[in-house]
Parts: structure tokens; C-alpha cells; sequence
């Protein structure tokens, strides 16, 4: 079972739950445009490689095509798909007027020196032409990239418009660098997103979270910052995974500590303020918020029945596959779905489409506080469709989506 596939499973199952028109279900079931573009670009040595890009636009019927840039060497044409029509969902639920769309290319940024890094991104951007625009499809962060990678495309963009267009499309990309026109609280967004929802869910089950536990698979934008937020209230991450392998501490891991060896050696294996645990450990780990925040399919049969936390938060886009969904529910192990819980990103990254646009910009309180917003309205909406129609949280927030998503569909009729 590939990622597209357990994204088409929850959109058949909101469906269902919905009476979503038949029409708009089949439109919705494929992306609107797939582009994918082979480009060489050559190696510090003098040699040329050849790269495969993507950018799969699901969706624009709410706004213009929305979604990261992945730079992963896994990235393949169903992951991609299933991550745009994610995002589609994931700008509805918020309420944010994007579409849906993922870009990627398949490589290891890991092995690349940062000229290689630039040549390669402004290749792919160069590949895309118009196709990518301010007003039509924006990029942002995603994994293996981030502000610089932001900052390549956006300079590349603007070197193929007329020069009294180039602040123009300033917006072509979100997630920029703060002096290339990014937003305050952008690079946080998604792990303080993250900490607003589970803050919402402690509300709502007077549950405090000082004193709490949690783990986290995966240290990078969205692990290090939910583990720093979340710290400051007075929870404690008791375990973390990521590809180089697993660390427990029963009294808590330092998140900036950790945040510093990650940085240096690219990994959270050998970090000295905490053990080594295996895999099974650390799925094991006894926690209060289990929190995948790395790639799609690592809750699975196999590992839901290993957890033993309250609540699955969901920082990565599809950390949950069908049957690992099944057994939580059966353990009843709520989840706090990724197109609620991480939406934080898309949500600043609109911010900084908007102040981009209005030549603004907005304090980190300003942000913060219009994120809170956005993300407590949205937490309130999916859970009181959760009650009144007796469904899971994740079916919850796809209804909401969809319904409107098909109330436009409606209104706005099929061309011709
Ligand atoms: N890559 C992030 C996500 O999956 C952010 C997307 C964006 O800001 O457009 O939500």
C-alpha cells in the first residue's frame, strides 16, 4: 500500500460519511495536472548528472495551488500525489484560500554540496517555468529543504519575469528567509501549530499538559520545534527516532541540546543525554503524545499495537497507513489528524503570501496570535462535526473540507 493509496482509503471514507456528489468525488480522486521534468545539472566535478523532478497540482478550485518542495531520494509519483491532495484538504480545513499541489525531486540532499544544492533547485525551478507563480502555484518548505532553497527559487522566478514585475512575484514561494521576504514565525509555524491542537485537546479533556509525556519520530523543522514549545510548557520528550536510530530518557531529553547535536552530526544517534533504544523500544515508550513528525506509513499494524499514548498528533503529512488507523481505533487511540494538526505551516506560509502582497510586515506576536486563531477555530469546527455526526477526527476534518470544496464545485458549476 503506497501513500496515494491511503489518501484515496480516507477520501472514500469521508465520502461515504458525507454523500459527497459523485461528480466532485470523481474529479477530486486525481490531480488536476501532473508535470514531472528530467533536468541535468552538473556535479562540483565537472560531471553532469540527471535529476527527476515533480509537481503534482491537485487542486485550485479555492485558491491557487499550494504545497511543499521535497527533496528526498524516496520521492516517487505516488507520494507526491498523495501529499497534493493532502494539502488540498489540509487548506480547506483551515480555512486558508489555497488549493492543493507537492513538488519533489528524487536525490539525498544529504550528498550534495550547498553549490550543487543551488544548481540543482534552480534547475528543477527553471524546468517548472510558469508553471509555478505568485498567483498560481507556491512552493514551500518541505523535507530536505527549507528558507535557502526558498530564497534559490524565488531569485530564479524573478530572473525570468520583466524587471518591473520582480517585486511583483515576490510570493512566488513561501517559507523564504526572513530578509528575502519571509514571514516571522515561519519556520516554527508547524510545530507551534502542532502545540495550539494539542493545547485545544488538553482544553477540551482537562487534561494539563505540565507534567506530560511525550516522544517524537523525526528532529528536524518540525520535531525540534515542537519539542522546544512543548517543553516550555512543561511536557517532557521521553523518546526520539529518526533515521539514525532511537533515544530514551525517563527524566527528558533536552530539546536545544539535542536540537545542537542534530545540527552537527545530522542525527539524534549518540546524543549523551540519553540511551540508546531500539525501534521497538521507542514505539513502545510509554508517553502521553506520541508524535510521528518525519515521513508517511510508520504507523503501520505493527507498530499501533506497540504504542502506549493517548493521543497520535500527527506532525508528518500521512505518518498513519490504513490498518495501522484500524488498530489504533480498535485500542482506542485518538488521533489528531495531519491536515488539522500541521496545517500551522500553510497557515503562515498564506500570512506570508498576504504581507508579501500588501508589502507588509507582521510582528511574531501578530502571527502567533492570527495562527492561534486560525487553528482553535479550525479544532472546534472538526471536533463538533466529530460529535454530532459520531466520526473519527480525521473523517471529521475531511468532511469539513470537502463539504466546502463541494459547495463551491457547486456553485461554480463544470466548464464548459
Ligand atoms: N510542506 C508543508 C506542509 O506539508 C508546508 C506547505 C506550505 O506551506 O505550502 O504542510
Amino acid at each position: 500500500m503506497n501513500a496515494y493509496d491511503i489518501a484515496i482509503g480516507q477520501l472514500e471514507r469521508a465520502a461515504a460519511a458525507m454523500n459527497l456528489d459523485p461528480q466532485v468525488h470523481t474529479i477530486l480522486l486525481q490531480p488536476k495536472n501532473e508535470l514531472i521534468v528530467n533536468f541535468p545539472v552538473k556535479m562540483d566535478d565537472g560531471s553532469f548528472r540527471l535529476f527527476k523532478g515533480y509537481r503534482i497540482q491537485h487542486n485550485n478550485i479555492m485558491g491557487p495551488f499550494k504545497g511543499g518542495l521535497r527533496f528526498h531520494r524516496d520521492v516517487h509519483l505516488d507520494e507526491v500525489k498523495a501529499l497534493a491532495a493532502w494539502m488540498t484538504w489540509k487548506c480547506a480545513v483551515v480555512e486558508v484560500p489555497f488549493g492543493g499541489a507537492m513538488g519533489g525531486i528524487k536525490f539525498d540532499p544529504r550528498c550534495h554540496s550547498a553549490a550543487e544544492l543551488e544548481r540543482i533547485t534552480r534547475r528543477y525551478t527553471h524546468a517548472l517555468g510558469n508553471n509555478i507563480g505568485p498567483d498560481h502555484d507556491i512552493p514551500a518548505p518541505d523535507v530536505g529543504t527549507n528558507g535557502q532553497t526558498m530564497v534559490w527559487v524565488m531569485d530564479t522566478y524573478m530572473n525570468f519575469v520583466p524587471q518591473d514585475r520582480k517585486n511583483a512575484v515576490r510570493g512566488c514561494v513561501t517559507g523564504k528567509t526572513l530578509s528575502s521576504g519571509g514571514s516571522q514565525g515561519r519556520e516554527k509555524a508547524t510545530g507551534q501549530g502542532l502545540v495550539y491542537v494539542i493545547q485545544e485537546w488538553a482544553r477540551e479533556n482537562h487534561f494539563p499538559l505540565d507534567g506530560c509525556t511525550f516522544a517524537l519520530q523525526g528532529y528536524g523543522n518540525v520535531g525540534a520545534h515542537v519539542a522546544r514549545l512543548l517543553s516550555r510548557l512543561g511536557a517532557s520528550l521521553v523518546a526520539v527516532q529518526d533515521d539514525s536510530g532511537a533515544i530514551g530518557a525517563g527524566e527528558g531529553l533536552h530539546p536545544a541540546r539535542l536540537a545542537e547535536h542534530v545540527q552537527q552530526t545530522g542525527g539524534v544517534r549518540g546524543f549523551s543525554g540519553g540511551d540508546e533504544i531500539s525501534a521497538a523500544e521507542f514505539f513502545a515508550t510509554n508517553c502521553d503524545f506520541f508524535i510521528p513528525a518525519a515521513l508517511e506509513k510508520q504507523i503501520t499494524a505493527e507498530t499501533a499495537a506497540r504504542l502506549r499514548c493517548k493521543v497520535v498528533v500527527e506532525g508528518a503529512n500521512g505518518p498513519t497507513d490504513s490498518e495501522g488507523e484500524r488498530v489504533l481505533a480498535q485500542r482506542g487511540i485518538d488521533i489528531l489528524p495531519d491536515i488539522l494538526a500541521n496545517a500551522g505551516g500553510v497557515t503562515v506560509s498564506y500570512f506570508e503570501w498576504l504581507q508579501n502582497r500588501r508589502a507588509e510586515a507582521w510582528t511574531l506576536d501578530e502571527v502567533d496570535e492570527r495562527l492561534h486563531r486560525t487553528l482553535v477555530h479550525a479544532y472546534a469546527t472538526v471536533r463538533r462535526l466529530a460529535r454530532e455526526r459520531r466520526l473519527d477526527n480525521r473523517t471529521a476534518a475531511y468532511v469539513h473540507a470537502l463539504e466546502r470544496i463541494q459547495n463551491v464545485y457547486r456553485e461554480r458549476g463544470i466548464f464548459p
